[in-house]
């Protein structure tokens, strides 16, 4: 199989990961103040865990390097032994970060789901059971935008329901946030709105909104001094980390309400695909900035088709079986979406 090294003029659809920091981060960067993260504070940093914090309605912010690790300090710092983290079959916690619970200690449970978030009735059932199980539940974990399913956005209705029923139970609420902006643009609903139902969360911005490095945790103030010890023992906390929080401040501030081009454009390419192959893509239109297209029903096919737009030089990563998964963001222009839409249109129809 051909490689998937970026080329260097690629249209690269992989991840909205692959965003490159913008002039006006990396000049915030040369000239952030900094301190020592670990001693006495580094003012850009807390700049940025305070103004996450308050864009979020939370009490207090810790500055993670990843989403990946905002999420296991957040199962450890809710955390119990022995305890349960419940989650929903699709999410990105029981799929791609599973081997936490080898470091956490907790077991992780797979739960039904509803739209992308657990069912109520399987929420309920594992909150009922727990005690007896002698298993009690530690943390319900919703995902937001849902990843695998495409991009996927939980409204506030369905979110409170979650978080009401996890309540009764006195269990807390921690939301995978990692495209939460793409959330509250979607809705035309603020940060503030999309965590008001839930305990903690954590943002990348790193993926969409430009930023090199970074993820923020939120949550009560007792909750983020927890998990900021949590941090430490984990190796995460960073000296002039100023240097790269002061790329994510630049992030909050300028960079949430363009996603909405993100998503424009995700709708451009599915009905662009769906008017190549109407049986690639679903009918609904991408609520976000993923768009899903089901090339054949094998996974070899997929990554067949994966290589061959490699070639064309298009990147694109595989999902589950059959499926090709396209992110739009910051370097996906409209002539992108046009060349991309071109590349599979040669390919369905060789001349
Ligand atoms: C990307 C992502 C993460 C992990 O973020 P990293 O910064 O890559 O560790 C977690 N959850 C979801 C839903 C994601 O999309």
């Amino acid at each position: 199989m051909s490689s998937l090294h970026p080329l260097p003029d690629a249209i690269d659809l992989r991840s909205d990961t692959v965003t490159r920091p913008t002039p006006q981060m990396l000049e915030a960067m040369a000239r952030a103040p900094l301190g020592d993260d670990g001693l006495d504070g580094d003012p850009t940093v807390r700049a940025l865990e305070e103004t996450a914090a308050q864009r979020f309605g939370k009490a207090a912010g810790l500055f993670v390097v990843s989403g990946t690790m905002g999420n296991l300090v957040a199962v450890l710092a809710h955390g119990r032994m022995p305890g349960e983290v419940l989650a929903e079959a699709g999410s990105h916690l029981l799929n791609a970060e599973r081997a936490a619970a080898g470091l956490t200690g907790m077991h992780y449970r797979s739960l039904a789901g509803d739209g992308g978030l657990i069912a109520l009735p399987a929420l309920e059932a594992a909150l009922d059971t727990a005690i007896s199980a002698r298993c009690p539940s530690a943390v319900v974990a919703v995902e937001n935008t849902h990843n695998a399913r495409g991009g996927t956005v939980a409204g506030p209705q369905a979110l409170a329901a979650v978080h009401a029923l996890a309540c009764r139970h006195g269990v807390p609420v921690h939301t995978d946030g990692a495209r939460l902006f793409n959330a509250a643009v979607a809705l035309g609903l603020s940060c503030r709105e999309m965590a008001a139902h839930t305990d903690s969360v954590t943002v990348c911005l790193s993926k969409g909104l430009s930023a090199p490095v970074g993820s923020v945790l939120m949550g009560p103030a007792d909750f983020i001094a927890r998990a900021r010890t949590i941090r430490r023992m984990l190796g995460g906390t960073l000296r002039q980390a100023g240097v790269i929080a002061a790329a994510g401040l630049v992030a909050l501030e300028h960079m949430v309400e363009r996603l909405a081009d993100d998503h424009a454009r995700a709708c451009r390419l599915h009905q662009g695909l769906r008017a190549i192959d109407p049986a690639w893509c679903a009918a609904e239109l991408p609520q976000t900035n993923i768009v899903q297209v089901r090339v054949d029903t094998s996974a070899a096919e997929a990554r067949l088709w994966q290589a061959r737009l490699a070639q064309a030089g298009v990147l694109v990563r595989t999902g589950s079986a059959g499926l090709l998964r396209l992110v739009t963001h910051r370097h996906i222009d409209d002539a992108a979406v046009d060349s991309t839409l071109q590349a599979f249109a040669r390919l369905q129809h060789p001349t």
